[in-house]
């Protein structure tokens, strides 16, 4: 293993800082195992340091033309597609995804600041006018003042792009908290952002773990909190951020439930779940988790999708080489995803596809889990209810739709949920009873895109008002009701020239 002492800088007040700290995070190559760069873990007075900055700034951002501020998001969006080659090879780098998957997740990331280049249009107001007589009632948006955003590791560009460009046209100032694993991405972003022009103090960057994150939710100048991670820090976020009076949207955990209908199309079906199963090897809250077949067609199901599934090619990712799987984030995390599969071997699941032993030639220290397939898993299984976040699918044979909604009852999270069909019944079925806010017909990642809220329920939301769409910008915003009344027209107009009726 080599080890870099590379020190990921803060931005505070437009100025790029090596903060003090006493405590750091290593970042590593999860294609090496090599610790290349580490997280300074700030302390509160850095979070105390960026929102003063921030409210010096905002006086002047919140006055600044709606289009003006958007202008900018034009520019950063110019940027962002300029460099987004570079910005995908940070991700893969820092992360592990495959080069490919990096790509996307960019493109995803671009969308979501073309949404908030647009925004001026729907940030416009609603009047009524004679609501009574000679009254007319108003509402426009407001920016909030100082907003935060703590982001997860698995996507490190695409998920900080969810919040800061929608909350900024808006005329908020934005604070990012990333993953203090990924850190390298969000600096990419940053540099992009004061290239595009923002003024000092409207953007930072601060970095950290649970004090940090404590301090943005604890500090009274912070008024909204945008989250995205694991569901018992997305509950802490939100309980604790309410309790200090702020506007949380804090995103959990998942387990995504996937149904195979008898007369499902089943190449389509395998494609798909390898994708929904596999893909950015399984570091998705919208991965599939738990494939549900229906009746006779689980045996074809599982012995089509395993022989697939073994096909792919697992290595290295920073190389950029042309790979179908990369490795888990840390070695820790990918230790957790093989114990997931030993206790469901254990409880007496048969594992069809065994990932647990892959290794990588070149790559021997990486943290390697190949494509694993449980199958016969049981509904009070470990693995049935927890969220893996690893490539692993899970598989539990039913007999009917029914008996696969009633599991979708029983699931404590709430994001993603696909039927694959070739029957309309069974579909409107499905999308009308199942317990999940996301969810696909035949597509096997339904997670929106940039103009669509993301909409989990249960356990994988906190909050009321979701990330992305209209949404996100009603988040970000509050509203001013404007009631307003003049005197009606009377008798003394007629001795007023300016009143008075025309000869014409
Ligand atoms: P995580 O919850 O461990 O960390 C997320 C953020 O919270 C990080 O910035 C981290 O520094 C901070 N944090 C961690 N522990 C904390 C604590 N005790 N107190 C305060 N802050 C803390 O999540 P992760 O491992 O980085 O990401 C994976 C999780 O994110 C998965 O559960 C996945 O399903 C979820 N996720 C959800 C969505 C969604 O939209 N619902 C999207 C992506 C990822």
């Amino acid at each position: 293993m080599t080890r870099s002492s590379t020190l990921v800088s803060c931005l505070v007040d437009g100025q790029w800082i090596e903060p003090p700290a006493d405590r750091f995070a290593d970042v590593w190559n999860p294609s090496t195992g090599d610790v290349i760069a580490r997280t300074p873990l700030c302390a509160a007075g850095l979070v105390d340091q960026a929102a003063q900055a921030a409210m010096r700034a905002w006086p002047a951002w919140r006055e600044t033309p709606v289009p003006d501020r958007a202008r900018i998001m034009f520019r950063f969006r110019e940027l962002l597609v300029s460099h987004a080659d570079d910005l995908a090879r940070t991700v893969t780098l820092e992360h592990g995804k495959t080069l490919a998957e990096s790509r996307a997740s960019v493109q995803r990331g671009v969308e979501m600041v073309e949404f908030a280049c647009g925004l001026p249009s729907l940030l416009a107001g609603e009047i009524i006018e004679n609501l009574a007589p000679n009254v007319d009632s108003e509402t426009v948006r407001h920016p909030l003042g100082v907003v935060a955003g703590i982001t997860p590791f698995n996507f490190p560009a695409m998920v900080p792009l969810w919040m800061f460009p929608t909350a900024l046209v808006c005329g908020n100032c934005f604070i990012l908290k990333p993953s203090e694993r990924v850190p390298l991405s969000s600096i990419k972003l940053g540099e992009l952002l004061l290239e595009a022009g923002i003024p000092d103090g409207i953007f930072s960057i601060v970095h950290g773990d649970k004090i940090c994150v404590d301090a943005i939710l604890e500090h009274p100048q912070i008024k909204a909190v945008s989250f995205v991670g694991s569901t018992p820090v997305a509950r802490h976020i939100y309980t604790t951020g309410a309790t200090h009076g702020k506007r949380v949207q804090a995103n959990g955990g998942a387990k995504n439930h996937i149904i195979i209908m008898p007369d499902a199309d089943l190449d389509m079906t395998v494609q798909a779940l390898q994708n929904a199963a596999f893909g950015c090897a399984g570091e998705r809250c919208m991965a599939g988790s738990l494939a549900i077949p229906v009746g006779d067609v689980a045996d074809e199901f599982v012995s089509r999708l395993s022989a697939s599934a073994a096909r792919m090619r697992v290595g290295r990712t920073d190389t950029g080489a042309d790979i179908d799987m990369g490795p888990l984030i840390t070695q820790q995390h990918a230790e957790r995803v093989r114990a997931h599969i030993d206790t469901a071997a254990r409880d007496g699941a048969a594992v069809a596809l065994d990932g647990r032993a892959t290794r990588v030639a070149d790559a021997p220290n990486g943290f390697f889990v190949g494509p694993t397939i449980v199958d016969h898993i049981r509904p009070n299984m470990r693995i049935a209810a927890e969220e893996v976040f690893g490539p692993v699918l899970s598989v539990t044979r039913v007999a009917s739709l029914d008996e696969a909604l009633a599991l979708g009852e029983r699931c404590a999270y709430g994001n993603g949920a696909v039927i694959f069909t070739q029957s309309g019944r069974a579909a409107r079925e499905f999308k009308h009873r199942f317990n999940a806010g996301m969810i696909g017909i035949n597509v096997g990642v339904p997670a929106p895109m940039a103009w669509f809220p993301f909409t989990g329920w249960n356990a994988s939301f906190f909050g009321d008002l979701h990330i992305q769409g209209r949404e996100g910008m009603m988040f970000y915003t509050q509203q001013r009701m404007t009631m307003t009344r003049w005197p009606a027209p009377s008798a003394r107009d007629a001795h007023d020239p300016v009143w008075r009726p025309g000869r014409g």
